[in-house]
């Protein structure tokens, strides 16, 4: 259920609400959109609505069996765009490309990362830190020493950081350096996680749990929205199946489902999703066919010798080609004019 707030709504007003639809046995959540403020209330209570419709302060109530309300088409019809600064948006009008290594390694690789990026007008910059790996005797990532580096080469060059936080204690220290929040397949059901991003204000790219059914990925974008923060992006990385030739299962159908549920943008990341250097091109392109808002790619200079997802990481030339042929993808689907 959801109730709309009259906006001449008082605290006191909205706190009284609050205590009612509480004592009923519904828990709430409040959230603010540039349109009115709202309670979420989640619960299997059955009550007279009209007893909360008579409450000072209420000025609609309605009924919803979506329990991903806030991320769908059914509480916002206009798609989300994020304006990122600096001229970035993050939107369904122009394909979006983020490109950049699994992990940060060393200034000097950063440094020829980010030349490429602003060669070929690319404004968006990947690149973990913190890596979550399968074997904790992998090298998991510079920390917060290596995203101060990262953050001010990419600073320099109008770039924006995408990067991924592991845990809730990390944000704060994170906060200053980055400009959007990466939540990694393997923590895309840590709920504590997802709330305690939904409270600070920068955007999250939210990739898909590789187990997570869409209904699963999109209530966890539900976590992130309803505790306060709507600048989400959704991003497909490959499901686990049962086969066993590629890494993961970069799930295409996902996108144009996706897209036609929520309002969010919506990334693939072929990297993951395939896992295979040779198929990444095909798989970028492909996915942008299938609709997908951007394309987030690992790349390297020397990718033989990238410490980690050195098998999926394309080459300069490699990346050079894939993103002309996107772009050339992007330019026709707009003829065509397919979103
Ligand atoms: C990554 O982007 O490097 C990464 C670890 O992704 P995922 O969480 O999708 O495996
Ligand atoms: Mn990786």
């Amino acid at each position: 259920m959801l109730i709309r707030l009259q906006n001449g709504c008082t605290p006191y007003q909205e706190s009284k609400i609050q205590e009612t639809i509480a004592a009923m046995g519904f828990s709430t959540t409040a959230v603010v959109t540039q349109v009115a403020k709202y309670i979420v209330c989640s619960g299997s209570v059955d009550v007279d609505i009209r007893q909360i419709g008579a409450l000072t302060g209420v000025a609609d109530i309605h009924h919803v069996d979506n329990e991903s309300i806030l991320v769908s088409k059914q509480w916002k019809v206009k798609d989300t765009s994020i304006d990122l600064g600096d001229g970035v948006t993050i939107s369904r009008n122009d394909l979006s490309i983020a490109l950049g290594p699994c992990a940060i390694e060393s200034e000097q690789q950063i440094d020829t990362i980010v030349n490429f990026l602003s060669d070929q007008r690319i404004r968006v910059m990947r690149g973990g830190v913190f890596k979550p790996r399968s074997s904790p005797y992998a090298f998991r990532g510079l920390g917060l020493d290596g995203l101060k580096l990262f953050s001010a080469a990419c600073r320099a060059k109008g770039i924006k950081v995408v990067t991924e936080v592991m845990q809730v204690s990390q944000i704060e220290a994170m906060y200053p350096y980055v400009d959007v929040f990466q939540v990694g397949t393997r923590n895309a059901q840590n709920f504590n996680l997802l709330e305690a991003l939904g409270k600070q204000d920068k955007p999250v790219l939210l990739k898909r749990g590789m187990s997570s059914t869409i209904a699963e990925f999109l209530a966890s974008a539900e976590y992130v929205f309803s505790s306060g923060n709507e600048r989400i992006i959704l991003c497909e990385r490959g499901i686990r199946t049962f086969e066993k030739a590629y890494r993961n299962t970069l799930d295409l159908n996902a996108i144009p489902l996706l897209k036609a549920k929520s309002h969010l943008p919506v990334f693939s990341d072929p990297s993951h999703g395939v896992g295979i250097r040779a198929f990444v091109q095909d798989m970028a392109l492909s996915s942008v066919m299938a609709g997908a808002d951007g394309v987030l790619m690992e790349i390297h200079p020397t990718p033989e010798r990238a410490f980690s997802d050195a098998q999926q990481t394309l080459s300069f030339a490699e990346a050079k080609q894939a993103i002309a042929f996107m772009r050339e993808c992007a330019d026709m689907k707009r003829g065509w004019g397919m979103t």
